[in-house]
């Protein structure tokens, strides 16, 4: 219910517009956000780099309401692998087809990602694009079949949460799809068409993880949750399988003990960093995710709103 609430608030404007301009707003995203500009996620990266770990960059943002702020933000990712490339960084890019133009009328998206996709490969980077609501993951899944045929380095993610994610796995390891991430998914989703129960989402997680560690396609397996990083390494055992084969990702700010633990193990992690002043709609998915952050997050509120309010 509170999860429900929450995602649907990620999407009220009011809310957004209070929670972008009061300080423990602002607080709450830095958790989860590598910084306002370029240069904060840069260090960021830089500093994951030096331990060991790698990042994808994600320039926040999502749902652009013209063709304009779609080719905007289209030459912002592509000045990003320009910067990784200048800086030496070990990092890619992870973009949200939303932000270039899907939900718009005409076919700038696609040709936005095949600019973006086109550049990372002159420069011999990779992006994966993110899954957002169900309401896209029909034609995000087409777009990158078609993008596949001309870049072999686009991925994309697919969410355990969806009873039709492995008819799309099937599908995308047919076409060489490489670095898919699988991860649970952070929508609100009839269960019409994704499972309602947690354990159903896990238990069709290590079903996916299991294919998609058998097919060959240096899988993503991005999450936070131990018992499920403990499965894959089960089957990367049963398998035989090495680090460099498969690689864990997770996001910036979220159990960073496991991110060492597992790098100090030699396993290979991507940490998904965030940044850029659109943050609402992504700290309102991590706030979902957690109840916890939430009465965290509440008892701030309270004491801006109270000075002297010290919650209960
Ligand atoms: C690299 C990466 C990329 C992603 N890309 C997408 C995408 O493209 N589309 C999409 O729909 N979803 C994406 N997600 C989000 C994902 O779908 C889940 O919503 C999210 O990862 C939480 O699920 P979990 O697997 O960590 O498991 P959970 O069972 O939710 O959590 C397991 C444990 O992880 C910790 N944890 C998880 N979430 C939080 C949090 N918000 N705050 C604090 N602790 C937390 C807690 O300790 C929790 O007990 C991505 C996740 C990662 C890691």
């Amino acid at each position: 219910m509170l999860r429900h609430s929450l995602l649907w608030l990620s999407s009220n404007p009011q809310v957004r517009g209070f929670a972008v301009h009061s300080s423990v707003g602002r607080q709450m995203a830095r958790r989860f956000v590598a910084g306002e500009c370029l240069a904060d996620a840069v260090a960021v990266v830089r500093e994951l780099n030096v331990h060991g770990l790698s990042a994808s960059l994600d320039h926040l943002g999502e749902n652009v309401s013209s063709a304009d702020q779609a080719r905007q933000a289209t030459q912002d990712y592509i000045d990003i692998l320009h910067r990784i490339k200048q800086e030496g960084l070990n990092a890619n890019i992870s973009v949200k087809l939303t932000q270039l133009g899907l939900g718009l009328d005409g076919d700038g998206v696609q040709d936005n990602l095949l600019r973006i996709l086109a550049e990372a490969d002159a420069l011999g980077d990779t992006v994966t694009v993110d899954m957002e609501g169900s309401a896209y993951t029909e034609r995000t899944v087409r777009l990158v079949l078609a993008a596949r045929r001309q870049h072999a380095n686009v991925g994309v993610a697919i969410q355990s949460y969806l009873y039709r994610s492995q008819a799309d796995l099937d599908e995308l390891v047919r076409a060489k799809v490489c670095g898919i991430r699988l991860c649970k998914g952070a929508y609100d989703e009839p269960p019409t068409i994704a499972f309602p129960h947690k354990q159903d989402v896990d238990q069709n997680y290590r079903q996916l993880t299991r294919f998609l560690l058998g097919s060959g396609c240096h899988p993503a397996l991005a999450t936070h949750d131990v018992r499920l990083i403990e499965f894959a390494l089960q089957n990367v055992q049963d398998l035989g399988l090495g680090p460099g084969d498969f690689e864990f990702q997770m996001l910036y700010g979220i159990r960073r003990d496991l991110q060492e633990r597992l790098v100090s193990g030699g396993w290979a992690l991507r940490v998904y960093v965030p940044y850029g002043s659109e943050w609402y709609p992504y700290l309102m998915r991590r706030l979902a995710e957690r109840p916890a952050n939430l009465l965290f997050f509440a008892r701030s509120l309270a004491s801006e709103i109270v000075p002297n309010h010290r919650g209960a």
